[in-house]
């Protein structure tokens, strides 16, 4: 026997018991985002790693330490996405669709990151991205927000998860409080835990993320972005929170919420939630209107966020448990294999006649009984025998397999009055 070949660590199967709980999900945030005028775009997988190193930044976990990229056969580096934002300025540039235009864009699907694999953290897990170009306003901030708090009450999860925003200012407010954060941190340097000792000389604001409590205490006393932001951006920032206030969003301001990404500028926000332990981040994003000019635009506002997918699917099971009910209303039995065509007829006659119901029929054959078995098994509500007597009256003997109801053999249009309108079982 050959051995058996296992999936690559931190890539999961979904299987069938799953995947109608992701199905719900995307369902709903695909409905949502068409409810407030959002365009799908779908990107590819691959991308030039130049892409990432100019769009996500050079001194970024992700570029440092998490991109999964090889060579093409004619030399090319390519690099697995790792997050969508940068593919879809690109995208959005390569077309024209950004400068001087309003768009409003979105794109689903895997996102590849080499991380240490564990519950909510994943080496490929999903994303649905939301973008939005054009508009520097703190109103888009604030619906970008409000899609959110939609989303989370519509799928049973706004108790759970509650909104951190913080905001780093302009380019410029965050220039100067760099500076002041180096210059403080500098003659601390071996106090420092090794992580942020390397990012003193390249990414110093992450530093404000590090977990190391020796380094958090040396924090205590470091100049803060809060005293550097500029009027331009105290405004901006101020305005979103008015916005926020109105439409009866409540927030907690969270000062160390800097995001592992470089593009952010003013406004940040997490939705996040107790009760998945560590990765508790279930929505992350905010503003980067100088991402487009980084990927060589001309300067267009833009915000957006990403949805964690695994993560959603993870709290909707924590909240809500066992879902969905069984996923067959009928099974069909066929008595001998002479009458298996006419079952195929008479299956599909039922579809095209009881929209979205879901009939499976049984196609291995053997005794009733152990068609019967696998009727039971199967968690539909009725089995169907079609035999010789059955298929020659064209028409189909009913059984419940849940309720005390008497068997009945019925015609097709019998089998679709008793379907739709019986009650929930
Ligand atoms: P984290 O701090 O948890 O690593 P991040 O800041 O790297 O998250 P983003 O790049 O902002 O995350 O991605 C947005 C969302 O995508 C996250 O809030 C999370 O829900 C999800 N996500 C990110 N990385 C992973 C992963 N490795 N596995 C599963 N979901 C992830
Ligand atoms: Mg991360």
């Amino acid at each position: 026997m050959q051995k058996a070949i296992q999936s690559v660590r931190g890539m999961r199967d979904l299987l069938p018991a799953e995947t109608p709980r992701w199905r719900l999900i995307e369902d709903e945030t695909r409905a949502l985002l068409a409810a407030f005028g959002y365009d799908e775009v779908r990107l590819p997988l691959l991308e030039p790693t130049t892409l990432f190193s100019r769009g996500v930044g050079e001194s970024t976990d992700i570029v440092e330490k998490e991109m999964y990229s090889l060579q093409d056969r004619d030399g090319d580096s390519l690099t697995l996405r790792p997050e969508g934002t940068a593919g879809c300025v690109r995208l959005g540039l390569q077309h024209g669709l950004l400068f001087n235009q309003q768009q409003r864009l979105w794109y689903a699907g895997p996102m590849f990151r080499y991380e240490r694999p564990q519950k909510g953290r994943y080496r490929q897990f999903d994303q649905i991205g939301v973008e939005a170009f054009g508009a520097s306003d703190p109103a888009l901030d604030a619906e970008l927000i409000q899609f959110g708090d939609v989303l989370l009450r519509r799928l049973g999860l706004r108790e759970q998860v509650a909104l951190e925003l913080n905001t780093l200012g302009s380019g410029d407010s965050r220039a100067a409080h760099r500076e002041a954060l180096v210059a403080y941190l500098t003659p601390l340097r071996e106090k420092l835990d090794a992580d942020s000792q390397r990012r003193l000389d390249r990414n110093p604001l992450r530093i404000l993320d590090s977990k190391d409590p020796n380094t958090q205490a040396l924090l205590k006393d470091a100049p803060r972005l809060q005293d550097f932001l500029d009027d331009a951006s105290q405004a901006h920032f101020a305005q979103l929170c008015a916005h926020l206030d109105q439409i009866g969003i409540s927030y907690r301001l969270n000062p160390g919420l800097v995001r592992g990404l470089d593009y952010y500028t003013h406004s940040v926000f997490e939705w996040v939630t107790d009760e998945l332990g560590a990765q508790g981040t279930v929505c992350a994003g905010g503003r980067y209107d100088s991402l487009v000019e980084q990927l060589g635009g001309r300067s267009t506002p833009g915000a957006g966020f990403a949805i964690g997918v695994d993560r959603l699917v993870l709290l909707h099971e924590a909240v809500h448990g066992a879902w969905p009910g069984p996923a067959l209303d009928v099974y069909a039995t066929v008595a001998e294999p002479e009458q298996a065509g006419a079952a195929l007829a008479f299956c599909q006659q039922l579809r095209a006649v009881v929209p979205g119901l879901r009939v499976r029929l049984d196609t291995a054959g053997g005794k009733l009984k152990n068609q019967f078995k696998r009727a039971d098994a199967s968690g539909a509500r009725w089995a169907l025998v079609l035999g010789a007597e059955e298929i020659a009256a064209g028409k189909a003997t009913v059984k419940w397999l849940r309720e005390s109801q008497p068997q009945a053999m019925l015609g097709l249009d019998e089998l679709r009055q008793m379907l739709t309108t019986t009650g929930p079982g």
